[in-house]
Parts: C-alpha cells; sequence; structure tokens
C-alpha cells in the first residue's frame, strides 16, 4: 500500500506518496495554494500515477490543509515540517523553512521532536514573496535568481525592511545604473539576513536544514551559510518536505 500527504501552502500545493519502507514513490507541485483548488488538482495528478485504491491514507498540512476535506486527518505543517527534515537528514537540530508567505525556524531534539520554534508571517520582507516581488520586477523566473547571485562582485545593500520600499529602492539602483547581478545578489543576501537574525532568537544548533521552496535557490542558502557561518544541509525535495512529513503520518498512524 502507499500514503499520501498533501500540503496546502501559501503559495503552492504539494503532495508526496511514500511505500511502506518510506521511499518517495510519487510527487507533484503545483503553483496554486490556499484559496484554490490546488489541494484536489495536486491529488488528481498523483491519481494519473498511482491509484486511489492503493493509497491506504491521506494527511493534509499546510495553512490550507482543513480545505481539503478527501484527507483522512490533518496535522499541523510544524509537525509535518519536523518529520520530513528529520527522516531526510536525522542529524538535524535547526530547521530554517522559507515558504511564500512566512519563515519559520524549528529547533528539533535528537529524537526529531520540535522543542522550540519562532516564525514570522507578519512582514514580506524574508519571504518567498520578496523574492517574487523582485524577480518580476526584473523580468525573471524565480529559478534564474541564483545565477545571479553568483556572478555578482559586489553584492548591493538593501537598506529598506519594507518590501514595498525595497522595490522602489531596487528600481531606483537598476536606474542608477547598478549591475543585476550585484542587485539580485543583494536581494538574496537581505532574505537571508532577516531570517538569520529570525533564527538567532530561537538559538541555531547545528546542524541546519533549509526546507521550503525559497531552500531551492542556492543564492539564499549561501547567503545564509556566510551569515550564521554554518555549513547548510539541503535536500533537491526541501519544498516538499512538509508533505514528506505528512506522508510518513499517514503510514505511523496506519502501523
Ligand atoms: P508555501 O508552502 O508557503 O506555499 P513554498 O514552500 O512552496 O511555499 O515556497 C514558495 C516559494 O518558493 C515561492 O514564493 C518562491 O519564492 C520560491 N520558489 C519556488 N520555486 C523556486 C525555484 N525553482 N527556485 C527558487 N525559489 C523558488
Amino acid at each position: 500500500m502507499y500514503y499520501l500527504g498533501i500540503d496546502v501552502g501559501s503559495t503552492t500545493s504539494k503532495a508526496v506518496v511514500i511505500n511502506e519502507k518510506k521511499e518517495i514513490m510519487a510527487k507533484e507541485i503545483l503553483i496554486a495554494g490556499i484559496g484554490t483548488d490546488g489541494a484536489e488538482r495536486v491529488y488528481q495528478k498523483i491519481l494519473e500515477q498511482i491509484p486511489a485504491e492503493q493509497i491506504a491514507k491521506i494527511t493534509a498540512t499546510g495553512y490550507g490543509r482543513k480545505l481539503f476535506a478527501k484527507a483522512d486527518t490533518e496535522i499541523s505543517e510544524l509537525s509535518c515540517h519536523a518529520k520530513g527534515v528529520f527522516h531526510t537528514f536525522p542529524e538535524t537540530r535547526t530547521i530554517i523553512d522559507i515558504g511564500g508567505q512566512d519563515a519559520k525556524v524549528l529547533l528539533l531534539n535528537d529524537k526529531g521532536r520540535m522543542v522550540n520554534f519562532v516564525m514570522n508571517d507578519k512582514c514580506a520582507a524574508g519571504t518567498g514573496r520578496f523574492l517574487d516581488v523582485m524577480a518580476n520586477i526584473l523580468h525573471l523566473q524565480i529559478g534564474d535568481l541564483q545565477e545571479e547571485y553568483f556572478k555578482s562582485t559586489m553584492p548591493i545593500t538593501i537598506s529598506n525592511t519594507c518590501t514595498v520600499f525595497a522595490e522602489s529602492e531596487v528600481i531606483s539602483q537598476l536606474a542608477n545604473g547598478k549591475d543585476k547581478a550585484d542587485v539580485i545578489a543583494g536581494i538574496c543576501i537581505s532574505v537571508a539576513n532577516r531570517v538569520a537574525s529570525l533564527a538567532k532568537r530561537v538559538g541555531i544548533k547545528e546542524k541546519v536544514c533549509m526546507s521550503g521552496g525559497v531552500a531551492r535557490n542556492q543564492g539564499v542558502r549561501d547567503a545564509m551559510a556566510k551569515k550564521l557561518e554554518m555549513d547548510i544541509l539541503f535536500s533537491p525535495d526541501a519544498q516538499y518536505m512538509g508533505a514528506l512529513g505528512a506522508a510518513i503520518y499517514s503510514l505511523e498512524e496506519m502501523e
């Protein structure tokens, strides 16, 4: 049998199917989060690969988890992220999860249990939204920012902490002839620095793992590693960690 986890986030809906050995058998993502039919559509995409009758249990997580009526159970995204990351990297003691509209830092004990957390869901700076806004004004895809980051030789400093003012600041820096790569590096560093300050409030313990969609940006990961002066664990499945954790809960609850 198979076990499904669906993570209905602010920006994206993710689904992961695992087998009895907790191996990922299918995964899907859609840029359609809360307030859309993203969860249903991502579920239908999974059913193109795995027959519904072979799915023993569905667990929903994420802000929009209550909206997915087909789920058998729902679990908070904090618990699911902790579960997914600890399964992937058991040496993790701090998770830095940057999503589309929030950032969370979770401290884990050596059993993978969450012992403390801090979050920013009040301000777009330090979240994926900040990067999405900046990519938009630069006419770039979100996945292209990292390449520009590594071309930079002299990153700009973004002084505004508000996304709206920072947007004007970036536009005027570009108008003043600043190099695009330096502007983009400054944007990635700004996100990393804001989340690093949040992480320092909770007290960082090594090893640190980054999860969530923004972790896919190698520039933000590099800036975070430099700011914290620590190596950062990263899985190419970083954006699926909540859905993976939910799938593992589906399996463990059956057991
Ligand atoms: P949520 O769970 O809140 O919906 P996610 O964890 O899925 O959010 O993260 C969404 C964010 O991830 C987007 O706002 C975007 O900034 C970032 N992102 C998505 N895809 C990529 C990519 N290929 N490279 C870098 N960043 C990405």
